[in-house]
């Protein structure tokens, strides 16, 4: 017991400031954050034969296909997107060769109506590689503690107020991603974190599987990355409630 103390005493609150203050570059690094072309059309145009699995284009880059495998820095891409960058709209993943690189890239929806202060989530496996998994586990850890902002991770659907999917739903799981959304009692958001149930990213085109989460489910935030950080799932969630970082940031 004292050794605990006196460690809390030395490290003092470790515990995230985000979303009252920006994420940090220890919470998400440079290289995992979304990339923009920062070369404009020319990059867009160098980084096609470079990305594996379709991201870019000659018009524009796809955060909902992007993977971040960085196989197109040498084409003049650079990981300063924003943290702030999942969406209610699909087509606000597809970004041209004018992105801004600050925060608030996109609108905060408005909120959901309906939703009580707190929320209760319901996070199934679909089908992933188990790194989202992980990085949405770490949002009940100490250093992010979402219980600090309302948010609670929940057994049953039937308690839930949110379906957080990750991984592309694989024709065994399909039918039980249905199940755990008809389960959940009105209102109730559904939020695909990952590239994968959104696009089916790496794995898009393999036979069996869906083209993406929308073909099963109304999906309302669509959370980009490859995994995404847990701050940004962080913000997907604070998104359905109106509580996301805003536009500008700060
Ligand atoms: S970082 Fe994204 S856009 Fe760039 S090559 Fe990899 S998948 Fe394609
Ligand atoms: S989005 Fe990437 S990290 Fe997440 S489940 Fe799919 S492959 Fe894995």
């Amino acid at each position: 017991m004292p050794t605990w103390i006196g460690q809390a005493a030395r490290n003092g609150i470790v515990t995230s400031r985000y979303p009252a203050e920006p994420a940090t570059d220890a919470e998400v690094p440079e290289t995992a954050r979304p990339p923009i072309p920062l070369r404009g059309d020319a990059a867009l145009h160098d980084g096609v034969a470079r990305c594996p699995v379709g991201a870019i284009s000659e018009e524009e880059l796809d955060r909902g296909k992007c993977i971040r495998c960085a196989r197109c820095r040498p084409a003049g891409f650079e990981f300063r997107g924003p943290v702030e960058a999942s969406t209610g709209r699909r087509a606000e993943l597809r970004v041209g060769s004018a992105a801004p690189a600050g925060p608030g890239l996109v609108e905060a929806l408005p909120p959901l109506v309906g939703f009580p202060r707190s929320l209760h989530v319901f996070l199934v496996d679909a089908g992933s590689c188990n790194a989202c998994n992980l990085e949405v586990l770490a949002l009940a850890n100490p250093l992010y503690d979402s219980q600090r902002l309302g948010i609670f991770f929940t057994s049953s659907p039937r308690h839930a107020d949110v379906l957080l999917v990750v991984g592309i739903p694989t024709p065994e799981m399909a039918p039980a991603v249905l199940r755990a959304y008809e389960a959940l009692p009105a209102p109730k958001a559904v939020i695909a974190a990952g590239v994968c149930p959104i696009s089916g990213g790496a794995f898009a085109g393999t036979p069996g599987l869906l083209a993406g989460l929308e073909e099963l489910v109304p999906v309302d935030v669509f959370v980009p990355g490859c995994p995404p950080a847990p701050v940004e799932i962080l913000d997907a969630i604070l998104r359905v409630h109106g509580r996301a970082r805003t536009a500008g940031g700060d």
